[in-house]
């Protein structure tokens, strides 16, 4: 039997190809990338692939790299690599932005990461509360993000609601926090862990690793960046987005290019706009979201 050893070493009969030129890590030696999120939460990059890149490069290469495959070679200058990257984010041409994975480790209110697990195509791993005692950790909006319910998104707030009304709430959210002590109390007089843990609010904490290609976290930021996600996974893609674009900036931009910042139009928005009559349904909804983007557009 061989011992396990404490460094990797290519066996004899696999050859060992040097790069061409010197790798660096993209996250320059760093065992994690981490934003603090409200007052419990944090999001950090804790592994991206590639993780080595040669030197002079970012991660967006694994993406050039994977779309030259199919390609060819053409010319490698650094402009063209942009421009390769952005026709492929254009022309919706998404396996190669798959080469590309990142890996997180999430701390969030439950009510977040029922909405965050709804995004199917991530590897998630995920703290256990039938295993483990919960930590005290509840979330609380600031007094200012105490919101009113939104009259014209029936899923949305938007307003402040009055301090009256906002204290009230968060006496309310104080009482729902008062039972982890009697939560705490009864797993200690050997209530099992996964039943007593169903007393608790859903603005306690739990904690994930969450692995997913840039494809698809793409596909997640452009809905959770979107001000129609609630504000509180708003401030969780907002700092993921700022850890993974300083690794693949090219990518990011042509993101915010052609995604995040682009517009879709539906064929009767195309047919107002070219014959500049009204939009040809008598659908409210739809036709707030054409004025919406008339106004984007400044027509
Ligand atoms: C503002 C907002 C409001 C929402 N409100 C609600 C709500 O009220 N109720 C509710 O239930 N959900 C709601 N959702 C969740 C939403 O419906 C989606 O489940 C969530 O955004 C994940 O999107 P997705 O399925 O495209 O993403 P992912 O699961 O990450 O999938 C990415 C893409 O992969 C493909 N894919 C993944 N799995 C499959 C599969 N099994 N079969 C076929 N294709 C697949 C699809 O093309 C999909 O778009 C809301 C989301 C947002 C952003």
């Amino acid at each position: 039997m061989t011992s396990a050893s404490s460094t990797v070493s290519a066996p004899a009969s696999i050859r060992s190809v040097p790069p061409e030129s010197p790798l660096v890590d993209v996250m320059q030696g760093a065992a994690r990338w981490e934003i603090p999120v409200h007052e419990h939460g944090l999001i950090a990059l804790v592994d991206a692939m590639p993780r080595l890149v040669p030197q002079g490069k970012t991660g967006d290469f694994a993406i050039v790299q994977a779309a030259r495959v199919s390609y060819g070679e053409g010319t490698k200058q650094v402009s063209e690599d942009r421009g390769l990257v952005r026709y492929l984010m254009r022309h919706r041409h998404s396996t190669p932005f798959e080469m590309v994975e990142f890996k997180f480790h999430v701390v969030m209110p439950i009510f977040i990461a029922r909405q965050w697990i709804r995004h199917r195509t991530a590897n998630v791993n995920e703290y256990s509360a039938r295993y483990s005692i919960v930590p005290d950790r509840f979330y609380r909006p600031s007094i200012e993000n105490i919101r009113q319910q939104s009259s014209t998104n029936r899923q949305g707030g938007d307003q402040p609601v009055d301090v009256g009304t906002a204290e009230e709430f968060l006496r309310l959210l104080e009482e729902a926090e008062s039972s982890y002590t009697r939560y705490i109390g009864l797993t200690e007089r050997g209530v099992a862990r996964e039943l007593a843990r169903t007393a608790l609010p859903v603005s306690v904490y739990t904690e994930w690793y969450w692995k997913c290609d840039l494809h698809n976290i793409f596909h997640f930021l452009s809905l959770r960046m979107d001000p129609h996600a609630q504000k509180e996974i708003q401030d969780y893609a907002n700092a993921m987005y700022r850890l993974i674009q300083p690794i693949v900036p090219v990518a990011a931009e042509a993101f915010e290019d052609y995604r995040l910042n682009a517009m879709h139009l539906t064929s009767l928005e195309i047919e107002a706009l070219r014959t500049g009559e009204p939009l040809k349904t008598t659908n409210k909804r739809e036709i707030a979201e054409w004025d919406a983007k008339r106004a984007r557009l400044g027509r």
